[in-house]
């Protein structure tokens, strides 16, 4: 495999040696440095695949920096890390991108290194490393996997289900996150592909957790992009029908990453898919796409509070009010709320607080296989 070359900007020599060993860990070749002129002439000596990027240093700031280079640092990836707020940061990657700059997305300090590996893993996909033909095999081999992550009834405080997340099992690099290949994949018809074998292996598995005496509800990504087909709700349903699962047990979450061509035809699906019992979330609410106009025009029945709110709820003020308006709005519009990205039982406390209905989160636990999943429910019982 070619070196993939990771440039690493902080004047924190701690900070920079934990991203470079955990660029490291995955396999990646890293330089890090503090100091914007070794930078500079890393940049134009040897271009990297990917740069890490913090936004303040003493004397130079990241924009500063992005704006000087920008013709050196076209199509490399750049992660912005900061220990700045969200929204200041967000305001770094927007003008990044109004620069014609491939922005990779932002990563708050103190982070975690698993939030590290996963956000490198996507800017490398960004890079080029991973194609779509790379994706098409992987489907084609069954290297596709599903990983499912508990969510938790913050009433009974019991585990009532689990997100179904995809994995693939590549043969050199072992498990790669959903992060790193879904964006790729919804470029193209490739989505279409997952989401059949996805659709597939959730349900089958449901089934056996049903046979099992496990009844859980099970959530299902599904990528706006996919629905095109107005068949979708009776080729789910049938799915269902051949693994006699009630569709009541499976809620769809919504995730929208462009802007719909065909809005028509989603409204079309999504109501037939509320007419046959499913649920429906809009998932990742309060960014991107997952709009109040979305939330006012399509069926939901449940709304996800956007873990990049949850997640800081308890250090920015900010984050709390968001959140707490959010669960307060949802309920008076009659939809269930579940909060994703609880990392502590501090958060958890707090979401009880705000009367939110579900938690989901690595406090909770992680997305695991399904054969792991089996005992950590018999260890909590699920819904009697
Ligand atoms: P999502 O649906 O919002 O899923 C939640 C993501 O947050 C998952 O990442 C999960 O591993 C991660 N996560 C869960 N708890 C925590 C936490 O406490 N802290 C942090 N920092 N992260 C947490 P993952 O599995 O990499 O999935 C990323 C996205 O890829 C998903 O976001 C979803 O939009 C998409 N995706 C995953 N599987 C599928 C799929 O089968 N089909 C489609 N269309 N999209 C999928
Ligand atoms: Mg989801
Ligand atoms: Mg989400």
């Amino acid at each position: 495999m070619v070196n993939r070359k990771i440039l690493v900007m902080d004047d924190e020599p701690m900070v920079c040696e934990v991203i470079c060993q955990v660029a490291r860990s995955c396999g990646y070749e890293p330089f890090g440095t503090g100091d914007p002129g070794k930078f500079e002439a890393a940049i134009r000596r040897d271009p990297p695949h990917v740069v890490v990027l913090d936004l303040a240093m003493p004397g130079v700031d990241g924009v500063e920096i992005l704006r000087k280079l920008s013709a050196h640092l076209a199509n490399i990836p750049i992660l912005i890390a900061s220990g700045m707020d969200n929204r200041l940061l967000d305001a770094a990657r927007q003008l990044g991108e109004a620069r014609g700059l491939k922005m990779a997305g932002v990563i708050q300090k103190p982070f975690r290194v698993e939030e590290l590996r996963a956000k490198l893993e996507k800017a490398v996909a960004g890079a080029g490393e991973l194609s779509e033909e790379m994706i098409e095999k992987a489907v084609e081999r069954d290297e596709l996997d599903l990983h499912y992550q508990p969510y938790l009834d913050l009433e009974s405080r019991r585990i009532v289900g689990a997100e179904a997340l995809a994995r693939w099992n590549h043969p050199e690099r072992g498990i790669v996150s959903s992060a790193a290949f879904i964006p790729l994949a919804e470029k193209s018809a490739l989505i279409d592909r997952i989401t059949q074998v996805v659709l597939n292996k959730a349900i089958a598995q449901l089934a056996r957790w049903n046979q099992s005496n496990m009844p859980v509800d099970i959530s299902i990504n599904l990528s706006a992009k996919s629905i095109h087909d107005v068949d979708f709700p009776d080729t789910v349903f049938s799915i269902c029908q051949q693994h006699a699962i009630d569709p009541a047990q499976i809620t769809f979450e919504l995730t929208e990453t462009a802007a719909m061509q065909d809005p028509l035809t989603l409204l079309d699906v999504l109501t037939r898919l509320r007419l046959k019992g499913f649920r429906l979330a809009i998932d990742d609410f309060g960014t991107g796409y997952s709009s109040l106009a979305q939330l006012r025009r399509l069926p939901f029945s449940e709304m996800k509070v956007d873990l990049s709110f949850v997640s800081t709820m308890l250090t920015s003020r900010d984050s709390e009010i968001i959140v707490r308006t959010i669960i307060d709005m949802a309920h008076n519009l009659g939809l269930r709320t579940v909060a994703e990205g609880v990392e502590n039982a501090a958060t958890l406390d707090h979401l009880v607080k705000l009367s939110c209905d579900l938690a989901q989160g690595y406090h909770i636990a992680r997305p695991m296989p399904a054969d792991q999943f089996a005992p950590f429910l018999t260890g909590r019982p699920a819904r009697q």
